[in-house]
C-alpha cells in the first residue's frame, strides 16, 4: 500500500510535512484516471509522467468543498472524480446541493472501516448502535459494512428519536455508540438514568465543551474521535491515549495556510487538505473547510505515524451543523422562498443550559405587512427541506445584526480531559 509516511528533510522541526516523490507519482497517475483530475492536471500543467511529481502535486490546485458538486454536475458520468464507472460503485447516495456520494467499491472499504473501528477499540464481542443516517448516504453503510467484518453485531439505529433510542439501549443492550457525540448526550441525558450498557462511543464530530469529560464522569463511557470526510473515507482516529489523531495511512492529509496556500510548519494552524490513496473517487486535494496543526511529539502509545491535533475550526464558508454541511448558498436558496420583501440570517450557536446543544436560530427582518399565519413554522419546512436539518428557532428581528447570512458563534474543545 503507498503510505503517507512524510519525508522531513532535515532535523528542523519547523519545516513543512512533505509528500514522498513515489506518493506523489502514484498519485498523479491516478488523478489522471478520472475526467475532472485529467482536466484539473491539464490547466495546471501537471503531466502524470512528471520529472518531480511531489512538486508538481503540490502545484494542483486546493479544490474547495462547495465545489464540489459543480465538478460532479460536469461531469456527470464519473460524477468528476471516480475513476470507474459510477455503477461499479455498487452504493451511490445523493445529497441536497446535488452532490453524489460514492461508497467504496466491492469489499475494500468494508476492510478500511473494519481495521479503523478494530483501531477505535471495537472488538467481535461489541453490540454496536450506528446512528449515522442510512438514508441516502453511503457513509452508515460502509461504517455498518466494516463492524460486520470485524465481527461485531451491528444495530442500524439511524439518528433521531431519541426516545427509541432509549428503548433499544434497555431491549439491545448496545456497548458501543456510534454517531454525532451532541445526539448521544442528549439520549443519555433524556433517559434521567446513570445506568447504561455502553462501555465506548466512537463520535464523528467535535465534542462540545465538557461532553466528554461528563461522559465519562457521570455514564463511564469512554469516548474515541476520528476525523474524516464522508466522500472521501476517514483520515485520523484517536488512540488510546486521545491526544491528537493519527493520519491513517489511506489518506493524504496536508495542513495549507488559509491565506498563502503554502504548507504550514508544524504547530501552526491551517486549513485540512486531502487526497485519498486508495479509494477509487480521487478528489484531489480537497480543501475541507476544517482547520488543524500538525502534533510534533511522539505519541505515547508508541506509534509513529504523524498526528493532527483533531478539529481546531473551520475556514471558509460552510459550517457544520450536526454532521451537515450548511453553506451560505443554503441559507440564500431559503431565502428565496420567502416573501421577497424578507432578509434572512442564520445563527448557529450553542444552547446555554450547559452548552452542548448547537442552536440554530433563524433571523428574519419582518416584509412589510405583518407575518402570515403559521409563518414561522412553513420558513422551518423550507429550512429543512434545503439544509436538511432542523432549525431551533425562528426569530422576527428589525435588524439582522450581521451582514453575513451564516454565523457561527460556537467555541470548540480539542483536548482531552
Ligand atoms: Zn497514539
Amino acid at each position: 500500500m503507498t503510505t503517507t509516511r512524510t519525508e522531513k528533510s532535515n532535523e528542523r522541526d519547523d519545516v513543512p510535512r512533505e509528500t514522498s516523490a513515489s506518493t506523489a507519482r502514484a498519485l498523479l497517475d491516478r488523478v489522471a484516471a478520472s475526467p475532472a483530475g485529467k482536466r484539473i492536471l491539464g490547466e495546471a500543467g501537471v503531466s502524470a509522467q512528471s520529472a518531480d511529481p511531489a512538486a508538481d502535486f503540490a502545484r494542483l490546485p486546493i479544490l474547495p468543498r462547495s465545489d464540489l458538486a459543480r465538478w460532479q454536475q460536469e461531469y456527470p458520468d464519473r460524477a468528476g472524480f471516480a475513476t470507474i464507472p459510477l455503477s461499479d460503485f455498487g452504493r451511490l447516495g445523493y445529497h441536497a446541493g446535488g452532490e453524489v456520494d460514492v461508497a467504496y467499491a466491492g469489499r475494500h472499504g468494508a476492510d478500511v472501516m473494519a481495521d479503523l473501528f478494530g483501531r477505535l477499540g471495537v472488538t467481535s464481542s461489541d453490540v454496536v448502535v450506528n446512528t449515522f443516517g442510512y438514508h441516502l448516504a453511503t457513509v452508515a453503510h460502509v461504517f455498518d459494512e466494516g463492524l460486520r467484518r470485524l465481527g461485531a453485531c451491528v444495530v442500524p439505529a439511524g439518528p433521531g428519536n431519541s426516545a427509541l433510542q432509549l428503548e433499544l439501549f434497555t431491549r439491545l443492550r448496545p456497548t458501543v455508540w456510534l454517531g454525532f457525540p451532541t445526539f448521544l448526550w442528549r439520549t443519555l441525558t433524556d433517559a434521567g438514568s446513570k445506568d447504561t450498557s455502553l462501555r465506548l462511543a466512537i463520535v464523528g464530530g467535535e465534542f462540545a465543551p465538557g461532553v466528554r469529560r461528563e461522559l465519562h464522569r457521570q455514564f463511564g463511557i469512554d469516548s474515541r474521535d476520528f476525523y474524516g470526510v464522508s466522500i472521501l473515507g476517514p483520515a485520523a482516529y484517536e488512540c488510546a491515549e486521545k491526544e491528537g489523531m493519527h493520519v491513517t495511512e489511506r489518506m493524504l492529509v496536508e495542513i495549507v495556510d488559509r491565506d498563502t496556500r503554502a504548507p504550514v510548519a508544524v504547530g501552526e494552524a491551517g486549513e485540512i487538505v486531502l487526497t485519498p490513496l486508495d479509494h477509487e473517487y480521487v478528489v484531489p486535494r480537497l480543501g475541507t473547510g476544517d482547520l488543524s496543526r500538525w502534533l510534533d511529539e511522539p505519541c505515547r502509545c508508541g506509534d509513529p505515524s504523524d498526528r493532527i491535533a483533531g478539529v481546531l475550526g473551520r475556514v471558509g464558508e460552510g459550517v457544520k451543523v450536526r454532521g451537515v454541511f450548511v453553506y451560505p448558498r443554503d441559507v440564500r436558496s431559503v431565502r428565496q422562498a420567502l416573501p421577497a420583501d424578507v432578509e434572512v440570517a442564520l445563527v448557529v450557536s450553542r444552547a446555554t443550559d450547559g452548552g452542548i446543544r448547537d442552536i440554530l436560530t433563524l433571523r428574519v427582518t419582518p416584509g412589510k405587512g405583518p407575518p402570515p399565519e403559521g409563518f414561522e413554522a412553513s420558513v422551518g419546512e423550507v429550512f429543512h427541506d434545503v439544509c436538511h436539518v432542523r432549525l431551533d428557532e425562528v426569530t422576527i428581528v428589525p435588524e439582522l445584526g450581521t451582514d453575513s447570512v451564516l454565523v457561527d458563534q460556537r467555541e470548540w474543545e480539542v483536548a482531552a480531559p
